[in-house]
């Protein structure tokens, strides 16, 4: 999956789920920017912080890549991490 650095302006789309709205946390600067290839969101963007990009990719003693936790999240629970 593509990875590159997130454009000015962009707000980590994992604190505003993590965060509820309201919250100094919710609106955080993104620093990378996740470009999805699975066929049926193609394009589409997430947006992370670097702290965020670092706990998320890792699971225990493993580096658990972005995308495949995505892909996990929405066949287990048909959940999207809307943007
Ligand atoms: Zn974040």
């Amino acid at each position: 999956m593509p990875v590159s650095r997130a454009k000015p302006g962009v707000w980590c789309d994992y604190c505003k789920v993590r965060y509820a709205k309201g919250s100094p946390l919710h609106g955080k600067a993104a620093s990378w920017t996740v470009t999805s290839e699975a066929s049926d969101t193609l394009g589409q963007e997430r947006h992370y912080c670097q702290s965020c990009s670092e706990i998320v990719c890792q699971w225990g003693d493993e580096i658990w890549e972005l995308q495949d936790q995505i892909d996990y999240r929405v066949k287990r629970q048909g959940e999207r991490l809307d943007v």
